[in-house]
């Protein structure tokens, strides 16, 4: 029966809600390695053995919010707050460009001291700089005009978790000022204004059920994002699920295999939540069909700063100067770094 289902997957690229179900409740280590090693094959056919990089510069550590998980939450007052300035994200970029990145994503809370026409103003001297780079940004919920601005400013690409496609459980994890038909609004948004958007949740979330990550696998099935960041859940020592364990491993990367089979294009990380729960955890991602990784390019100073969970890697081939490293443990999967821009084709 679970084999049945996937080879349905393999061969139909889709399921049904109630299959997703059977299939993440049902399996075992053999479906894991036969969907790894199908999405892993999809993979190749599609980018070949190139692991596209991307420069992620921390913008700002300040956050109007208030999610129940993360580190950076308003209410957690031990919280180190920083906000880079223009100046200091221009030169992120200026060191990430000769160490070859290609692609810049500019991440932070909701700090809306990142205005629509500070944004524009920065996205225009990024692009005026670095005209061969993509410009990605996750910089939370705005308003449609709002992204439509930064989209014609120059950005490229925008990333918002959705988090959660049950409402229930969305609502689990936010706290009442936000609103999952904002969040879902916000990425309608994003793919209406013509941003490559991409989407994704954690795994192992406190609360989360089978069923609601088989609701997650049809919300992407449902609008084919772009880009699909998908992690395993860690905790932070200051917020309410402190005590909660962290997501599991194999069941991110059936995850990842998945979606890799359900969206051959898309553009999808081998997150630093993996890099952090397990030393080879970046490298089972790209070998379960992710194809992505982002190193950390924000200054050095700041990256423990930036602490949305507990031990959040961000040295060695985490970080934009272990580009070197990074190759090296490709090297030894059988991959290397593609350095050029990596669109969604
Ligand atoms: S997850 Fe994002 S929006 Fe929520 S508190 Fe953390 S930084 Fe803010």
């Amino acid at each position: 029966m679970i084999r049945e289902l996937a080879d349905r997957l393999i061969s139909r690229r889709r399921l049904d809600a109630e299959e997703y179900r059977t299939l993440l409740s049902g399996w075992d280590e053999a479906t894991l390695a036969y969907l790894r090693q199908d999405a892993v094959r999809t993979a190749h056919k599609q980018f070949g053995r190139g692991v596209y990089v991307r420069g992620l510069i921390e913008v700002s550590s300040c956050c109007r919010n208030d999610c129940l998980y993360c580190g950076l939450r308003c209410s957690n007052t031990s919280a180190e707050r920083y906000r880079l300035s223009d100046e200091q994200i221009l030169e992120c970029c200026r060191e990430g460009y000769a160490a070859g990145f290609r692609t810049f994503v500019l991440q932070g809370g909701e700090d809306m001291t990142f205005t629509d026409s500070r944004l524009e103003g920065l996205i225009g001297r990024i692009r005026a700089e670095f005209s061969d780079a993509a410009i990605t940004l996750s910089l939370g919920e705005r308003s449609e005009e709002s992204y439509r601005r930064l989209r014609d400013a120059g950005a490229d690409r925008y990333l918002l978790r959705h988090e959660a496609a049950s409402k229930t459980l969305y609502e689990k994890l936010h706290p009442q000022s936000m609103s999952w038909e904002n969040r879902m609004r916000c990425i309608e948004a994003l793919k209406r204004v013509g941003f490559q958007t991409g989407v994704g949740m954690m795994v192992g979330a406190p609360g989360q059920s089978v069923s609601d990550l088989a609701d997650d696998l049809m919300f992407i099935q449902r609008i084919e994002p772009e880009m699909i960041g998908i992690g395993p859940f860690i905790p932070h020592c200051a917020t309410p699920f402190s005590a909660h364990p962290a997501g599991s491993l194999p069941l991110t990367y059936l995850l990842l295999a998945i979606v890799r089979i359900m969206h051959p294009k898309a553009l999808i990380p081998a997150t630093t939540a993996l890099a952090t729960l397990s030393a080879n955890g970046r490298r089972e991602g790209i070998l379960s069909g992710a194809n992505v990784v982002m190193p950390n390019l924000s200054p050095s100073e700041v990256r423990n700063k930036y602490a949305i969970y507990d031990g959040k890697a961000n040295r060695g081939s985490e970080a934009a100067e272990g580009l070197a490293l990074l190759e090296q443990e490709l090297n030894e999967i059988g991959y290397r770094i593609d350095y050029s821009r990596g669109d969604y084709i």
